[in-house]
Parts: C-alpha cells; structure tokens; sequence
C-alpha cells in the first residue's frame, strides 16, 4: 500500500497540505470509511447523496487515521488534525491513484466487457502469479471509487497489476484507463448489460472500446474475436491486437473440450500436447481462460506455468458454482448476476452437462435491460433445450416471460413461474430427487442464493 509523506502526497493531489506539526511522518494506506480504517491510514471523506465523509473525520483520526483530505468548500475543517486541503475529495483520491502508480514498477492489465470481469481477472492474475508478484482488484472494486482504492493498495514491489474495469455509462472507462494506463487491455465480451442507458449493443461496444483510452503505445489488447463489434473496430488497430473465442479464425481458440463435474478440460490451437484444466463449469469459463492465456504468453509464462496456473484459480464466490446440496442434489450456484448473454451461457452449460438424471433450471428477472426487456427473457425461455432440460421453473414479473417462452417447446407441466419465492422452494423440492442438478440464475437483486440456501 502507499507509503509516502504528507507533504508528497499533497503535492500529487494539487493540494495544501495544515496542521503537520504532530504528524506522523507517512501515511500508510488510505480509507474512505471509518468502519475499517486501519492506524496510520489517510481518510478520504467523498460526498455522497445520502452521507457527507467530512462528518466522520474526528472519528477517522480517533480510530487511527494519521490525518485527511479535506474538500475547500466544507465548514467547520477540524483544528489539530492533519489535513491537506483540496478542491474536490474524489478527484483527488483518483489524482493520487494515479500519480502513486505511476511511481511504481507494475505493469497493469486492465479487464473490462459485459460478462466475465471477474472471473477474467481471476484467472489472469492465477497465471501470472505463477512468475510474477501480482495483486488484483479485490471483490468487485471496479469502478471510479474501487480501481483508484486497489491501486493505492499495490505494493511498491509488485510487477503486475490485474485491474477490472466496470461502468455504468460513456467515459467511465475511459477515466479508468487514463488512470491506470494499462501495458495491457482485455475486452471478454459485449452482451446487453446497460442496454437500458446505452441505448444499444453497439453503444455498448463503444463504451468498451474506451479501455484504449490510456493503453500505452505499443500495448497488448486481447479482445472476444468472435463478437463482430469488436473485431469491426480493430482492422486499423495501432494495439497489438490478439484474439480468443470458439470460431478457429481467432488467435486461440479451443480444439478439444471435455466437461466434467469437477470442471472443463480443454486443450488449445497450435498446443494439442497440453491438456488445460479449470475447476470451473462452462464453454464461457474457456473463453475467459483463453483471454488469460493470451495475456500470460504475451508476458512470457511458460506453458506448463500457464497449465499450473488455470488448475489454481480462485473464483470469486456465487459465478457459476457446483455446489453438492443436501439429499444428493448439485447446485449450480449462478446467482450473482444475469443478462441475456450469460444466463445463454449457463443453461448451455447445463444442457452440455450429463451424469445427471433431472436437469432443472431456476431463473430469475434480469433486470436494467431496458425497453426490449420482456422480449429478451421470452427469447432466452424458447431457447432452453427440451429435450435436454426437465423442468423450468421462473421467479418474478419478468421471469414469467421466460416461462411464456418455454412454453413454446415444453409441456404445460413442466414449466412453473412463480412471484412467491417460498411457494417456488416448496414446488422445486417437490420436484428434485438424488441426482438431479439445479442451475439458479438471476439478476443480483432477485436474491436467488435463497433458493441455493434451501437446497444446501
Ligand atoms: P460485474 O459487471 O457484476 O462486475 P463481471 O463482468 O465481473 O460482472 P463475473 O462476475 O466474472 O462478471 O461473472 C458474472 C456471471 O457472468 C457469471 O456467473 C457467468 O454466469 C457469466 N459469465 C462469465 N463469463 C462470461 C463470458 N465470457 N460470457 C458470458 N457470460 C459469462
Ligand atoms: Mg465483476
């Protein structure tokens, strides 16, 4: 984590730095909440709609903060206490990011798309780790508060950083590329999330595509080859441009895949010899370890370093998850998130999947898609596969039209949609037996884990 002197660090934010007198000589980390700061760190007060960090600053310095930002326009600044004086707190927590980064040795890869952030990084950084000193973002700290909050908790002596990159809107990425100024950048994929405020998928792309904004001259950038927005836009690309997906035109691509119940083995163009294994479920889970792979030859890990490091990979909780519930019954936990394009992916993997004797589906609203949105769960309930799913149960007003879709190839009783989610837990334990596998999937507020819960 950072390290440095008051009075470096108010010159790195362009501020004013008071009150020295008893300071510590170093800050040691920073904080923007009082709940978890830790002795010697710097308090950064941002203001929020609902809560306004200045008012927290005594209690910052009581709990061990060695002193804080202060934002000009605040009154009352507390006497006797370290503060350097600035004009806007979260400018200046993103200008110290910035300018402690480029301070340090590390290499940056930076992972934005719609699907897969996470689990990209995780993967990259496994590989890496296998050679390098790596440090990640942590849980989802992907935005303008997060990615500049992990950068200042990189140590002087990492080699490389793994960055996920999210957004809600245009120029989000944009701002974090700037400030990370990537050696290399990952694009996983363009699905539908943020439909709702980008208007299309081509918005979307767009808004992707900002991950070049600070990618530094000669970088790498690893984008999904087999998604037409993306590789439209790099024919006159100034980036070293590499790319993965399932189509053989793409730089790596999977040859032969077998999936398994403790995970996928797969081997790789150009490297039949090799069998690559991931403990996780689903061709998505492939496509994430190729950009991953990609980015480990790019950096020089070795094949058999690459092979140990996908075998290692620690993914962050509730993606995708084979979980061994009670009375014989597996749970694919995949309740963290949804859009078209990954719930698609999930119940392919299902459908792919066998050893199993029912294969049952729990599928939630997804929310935030936008006016389309009845038509997109209608589409992803008439694409499930009867003849390789049993049943279909739904959850929530928009759920229902993914049980309208269904309906179109299954039979009347084998699909259930419900508003009630106790009334869906009594029906679906009714309904499974030993060895039969549920997939629970749904946007994050459908807080479908619930239904994992009752049946593990
Ligand atoms: P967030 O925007 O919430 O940060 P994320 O992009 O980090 O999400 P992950 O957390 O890695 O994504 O994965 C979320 C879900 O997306 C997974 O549980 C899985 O269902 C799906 N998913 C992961 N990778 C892909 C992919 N490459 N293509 C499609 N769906 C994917
Ligand atoms: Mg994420």
């Amino acid at each position: 984590m950072i390290k440095r002197s008051f009075n470096d660090i108010a010159t790195w934010v362009n501020g004013e730095a008071v009150g020295l007198d008893n300071a510590p000589v170093e800050v040691a980390g920073v904080s923007t909440d009082t709940r978890t700061i830790r002795d010697g760190n710097l308090y950064i007060p941002l203001v929020g709609e609902n809560f306004n960090g200045h008012d927290f600053v005594k209690a910052a310095v009581e709990n061990g903060a060695s002193g804080a930002l202060w934002q000009k326009k605040q009154p009352n600044p507390p006497a006797d206490i370290p503060l350097i004086y600035v004009e806007d707190t979260l400018l200046a927590l993103q200008d110290l990011a910035k300018n402690y980064l480029a301070s340090l040795p590390a290499k940056v890869v930076g992972i934005t798309g719609s699907n897969g952030k996470t689990t990209t990084k995780d993967m990259v950084t496994s590989v890496l780790a296998t050679t390098y000193k790596v440090q990640k973002t942590e849980g989802n700290y992907n935005n303008h508060i997060g990615m500049p909050l992990t950068i200042l908790r990189l140590e002087e002596d990492t080699e490389m950083a793994v960055l996920e990159m999210g957004m809600s809107g245009r120029g989000e990425i944009e701002l974090l590329s700037m400030l990370a100024k990537p050696e290399a950048a990952i694009i996983t994929n363009i699905g539908e999330s943020h439909l709702q405020d980008l208007g299309s998928r081509e918005g979307i792309s767009e808004a992707k595509f900002e991950i070049t904004a600070g990618l530094r001259e000669n970088g790498t950038f690893v984008i999904h080859g087999d998604e037409p927005l993306l590789t439209d836009k790099v024919t006159d690309s100034p980036f070293h441009v590499i790319t993965f997906g399932n189509s053989k035109t793409n730089d790596f691509y999977p040859v032969q895949i077998k999936q398994k119940s403790d995970g996928t083995y797969f081997t790789i163009n150009g490297e039949d010899e090799t069998e690559f294994f991931i403990p996780v479920l689903g061709k998505h889970n492939i496509n994430n370890a190729l950009a991953a792979v990609a980015i480990a030859k790019q950096f020089g890990v070795s094949t058999p370093n690459i092979k140990k490091g996908l075998e290692m990979i620690k993914i962050t909780g509730m993606r995708t998850e084979l979980i061994q519930g009670k009375d014989g019954v597996a749970v694919i936990n995949d309740a963290y998130n949804a859009s078209p394009t990954s719930m698609r992916a999930a119940i392919e993997l299902l459908q792919d999947l066998k050893d199993y004797k029912k294969k049952i589906v729990v599928l939630g609203d997804m929310l935030e898609l936008g006016e389309n949105e009845e038509t997109f769960h209608y589409e992803v309930g008439k694409g499930i596969d009867f003849a390789k799913i049993n049943y279909v149960f739904t959850f929530g007003k928009l759920g229902n039209k993914i049980a309208e879709g269904a309906k179109v190839n299954f039979s009347e009783n084998q699909v259930f949609a419900y508003d009630d989610k106790q009334a869906l837990i009594v029906k679906l334990k009714e309904t499974v037996g030993e060895g039969d596998i549920v997939l629970v999937k749904g946007s994050r507020g459908m807080k479908l884990e619930e239904v994992v819960t009752a049946l593990t």
